[in-house]
């Protein structure tokens, strides 16, 4: 199986989904992380340029803790937004990893970027297989399942599948504290410590399932449904 995860900016996929790539990773499946934007506002001392290089470097340390590559997409965080050529570049990404089913952000989430990140992708999945929309590596053979991770806070989310990762947490926890930059940014934004807001969801979905720790998604509601919650780990 062949898993790509597509974050908005270089942590989301740690807090939302990283422990079920962890469960993909460990039962052998080739996991991609894509970053759609550079994080390149990410930090109340440092130049843009600046910050999103170390931002890179997080990414890049984190996704190597499960073997996953890294495809960075290096638009600005905060404008990123849904024109031809944004949609263009991520049928190229996407066909580069190739999925058998991909994890994106849902239309319901707080942040622009991660609403139009999702919308992208969802958009893209049939196309990623047109012979006729050329681009540098060549059109997939089958359209992937779209799974939707949790929303920033689990505001307006609504699950429909969970995982437990009750057994991955040290590890997740881990690639949260390679975003060594975020820490001083949130603590700076929203005064709260970094590791523990992007474990804490995962606690309380695990509420909703009796266990300690568990992430929570929902798949696309549209034609044509190309899979389902059988191609999560268990
Ligand atoms: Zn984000």
């Amino acid at each position: 199986m062949r898993v790509l995860a597509i974050g908005a900016h270089p942590d989301d996929v740690e807090g939302l989904c990283a422990g079920t790539l962890i469960k993909c990773a460990a039962r052998g499946d080739h996991v991609t992380i894509m970053v759609a934007t550079n994080g390149n506002v990410g930090s109340p001392t440092l130049g843009r340029e600046e910050i999103a290089a170390i931002r890179r470097q997080e990414a890049e340390a984190s996704a190597s803790l499960i073997g996953a590559d890294l495809i960075w997409m290096d638009y600005d965080d905060e404008f990123l937004f849904h024109d031809r050529a944004t949609r263009l570049a991520f049928i190229d990404a996407i066909r580069k990893a190739n999925p058998d089913f991909m994890i994106v952000h849902g239309a319901g989430d707080y942040h622009p970027d991660h609403r139009i990140s999702g919308e992208i992708a969802v958009d893209c999945r049939i196309p990623v297989t047109v012979p006729l929309i050329e681009t540098v590596h060549p059109p997939m053979t089958k359209i992937p399942h779209v799974f939707f991770m949790d929303h920033i806070g689990g505001i307006g989310f609504e699950p429909e599948v969970y995982v437990d990762v009750s057994d991955v947490m040290a590890l997740k926890s881990k690639m949260i504290r390679c975003h060594r930059s975020q820490d001083e940014w949130l603590r700076h934004m929203y005064d709260g410590d970094y590791a523990e807001m992007l474990t804490a969801p995962s606690g309380i979905r695990g509420k909703a399932i009796g266990v300690p720790y568990a992430e929570a998604f929902r798949s696309l509601p549209l034609y044509p449904v190309m899979g389902g919650a059988h191609l999560l780990p268990n």
